[in-house]
C-alpha cells in the first residue's frame, strides 16, 4: 500500500521539487491531491501526469472565468482528504494557515515548508497537533538539519541550535547601496533558487528571523538558545549542541529535495539517488561569520518581535508580506522594507495569541499599519 500525499502549492518551487521527489518514490507514495493558486496551465499539466483524486485552484481562472475557482476552501479540502496521510504545505504566506490547522486536527502529518504558518500562530498550530494527533515535520532545510541531528534524542539533552544563513545577495554590500537595490538584484540569490517572496526574505534576512521563530516552536527551545551564523556556501544547514557540549551538524549541497524526502519518510531513511552526492573536496572551504545586525535591521526587528511573543510575530510576518509585495511591485525601495518592519514592531500593539481571532486581528492590523508606513 502506498501512502497518500497532498501537495499544497504544487505549482511553486517547493511543490515542484516535491513532485520530483515523489516521481522517484512511486512505490512508496501516491499523489492524492494538488493545489495551485493562479498557475492554471501548470496545474492542469500536473493533474494530467499524476491523476490525483483532488485538484484545487484557489484563484486565477482564465479570462471570463473569474470566480469559478474553488476558492480558499479547496486548500482545507485537499489537506483533510480521507486518503491523505501526509500534507506537504508548500503555500507561501499566511494563506497556508487554515490548511495546516485543519490537517493537524485531522491527525495528518504536515510536511511544513510554509513557515509563515508557525510564525503567525505557533501556539495554535502546536496545540492543533496535540489535539488532533497530527505532527509537524519541517521541510525548511535548516530545521530538517536540526531534526536530523536531534532525532532519537530526548528534548532535555538539547542545549542550543545554530541555524545557518547564506547572507543573501547583499551580504557584502554597503547599507547605502542595499537601500537602493533593485528587484532583479534582490532576486539573485547566491545559493538557492526559490519563489520570489522567500528570495526577498533571504536578501533582508527576514527569512532567518522567521526561521528562528519556526525553530522555537518546532523544537521548544528558548529564543536565547536559537542562534544564527552566516555561512555563504550553504553546505552546513544547521547545528545542534547538546548539554555535554557535543555539536552535530547536517551537511550537503543545497537542494530542497533531501529535506522534502526526509519529511515524507521521517524517522526512516529510504534509498534515493536523485540528488548530487556530497563531496567534501568539491564543497571546498567553508566559512562562517557573525550576523552584523546593523547590516540586517529587518532581521533584528524580527528577533525583537520573537522576544515580545504573543501576536508580535504574526504582526511582523503580516507586515513583511505587505512590504515584500510592494517592493516586488516596485512601489517602494528595498530599504523601506526594514524601515516599515522596525516601525511596526516598535509601534504595533501585540496581544495574546490564544485564539485564531486574536491572530487574524493582529495580522489585519499589521497589514494596515505596514501600508500606512510604507507610503508615508
Ligand atoms: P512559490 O512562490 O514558488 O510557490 C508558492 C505556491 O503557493 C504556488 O503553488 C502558488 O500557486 C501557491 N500560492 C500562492 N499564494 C497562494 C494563496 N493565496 N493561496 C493558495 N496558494 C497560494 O514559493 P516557494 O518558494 O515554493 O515557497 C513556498 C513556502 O515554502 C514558503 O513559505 C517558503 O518560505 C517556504 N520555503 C521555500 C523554500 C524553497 O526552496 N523554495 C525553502 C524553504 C522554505
Ligand atoms: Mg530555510
Amino acid at each position: 500500500m502506498t501512502i497518500g500525499v497532498a501537495v499544497l502549492g504544487s505549482t511553486g518551487s517547493i511543490g515542484r521539487s516535491t513532485l520530483q521527489v515523489l516521481a522517484r518514490q512511486r512505490d512508496r507514495f501516491r499523489v492524492v491531491a494538488i493545489t495551485g493558486h493562479s498557475n492554471k496551465d501548470l496545474l492542469a499539466q500536473q493533474a494530467a501526469e499524476w491523476k490525483p483524486a483532488f485538484v484545487g485552484l484557489v484563484n486565477g481562472m482564465g479570462k471570463g472565468e473569474e470566480g469559478k475557482g474553488k476558492g480558499t476552501a479547496c486548500l482545507v479540502d485537499a489537506a483533510t482528504h480521507p486518503d491523505v496521510k501526509i500534507v506537504v504545505n508548500g503555500i507561501v504566506g499566511a494563506a497556508g494557515l487554515d490548511a495546516t490547522l485543519a490537517a493537524l486536527r485531522a491527525g495528518k502529518r504536515v510536511a511544513l515548508a510554509n513557515k509563515e504558518t508557525l510564525v503567525m500562530a505557533g501556539e495554535l498550530v502546536t496545540e492543533a497537533a496535540r489535539q488532533g494527533g497530527g505532527e509537524i515535520v519541517p521541510v525548511d532545510s535548516e530545521h530538517s538539519a536540526v531534526l536530523q541531528c536531534v532525532a532519537g534524542r530526548r528534548p532535555t539533552e538539547l542545549a542550543r541550535l545554530i541555524l545557518t544563513a547564506s547572507g543573501g545577495p547583499f551580504r557584502t554590500w554597503g547599507p547605502e547601496r542595499v537601500s537602493r537595490a533593485t528587484v532583479a538584484e534582490a532576486l539573485k540569490h547566491p545559493t538557492w533558487t526559490m519563489g520570489k517572496k522567500i528570495t526577498v526574505d533571504s536578501a533582508t534576512l527576514v527569512n532567518k528571523a522567521l526561521e528562528v521563530i519556526e525553530a522555537h516552536f518546532l523544537f521548544d527551545v528558548d529564543y536565547e538558545h536559537v542562534e544564527v551564523v552566516i555561512h555563504p556556501q550553504s553546505v552546513i544547514h544547521g547545528f545542534a549542541e547538546f548539554v555535554d557540549g557535543s555539536v552535530l551538524a547536517q551537511v550537503g549541497f543545497p537542494t530542497m529535495e533531501l529535506p522534502i524526502l526526509y519529511a515524507l519518510t521521517y524517522p526512516e531513511r529510504v534509498p534515493d539517488t536523485g540528488v548530487r552526492r556530497f563531496d567534501p573536496v568539491a564543497a571546498g572551504t567553508l566559512t562562517f561569520e557573525a550576523v552584523q545586525l546593523e547590516r540586517f535591521p529587518a532581521y533584528n526587528a524580527g528577533r525583537e518581535a520573537a522576544r515580545m511573543g504573543g501576536t508580535a510575530p504574526a504582526m511582523f510576518n503580516a507586515a513583511n508580506e505587505v512590504v515584500v509585495q510592494l517592493f516586488l511591485d516596485e512601489q517602494i525601495p528595498f530599504g523601506r522594507i526594514s524601515e516599515v518592519l522596525e516601525r511596526v514592531v516598535a509601534q504595533g500593539h501585540p496581544g495574546d495569541a490564544t485564539s485564531l481571532d486574536d491572530v487574524m486581528a493582529a495580522d489585519a492590523e499589521a497589514r494596515r499599519l505596514a501600508k500606512e508606513f510604507a507610503c508615508s
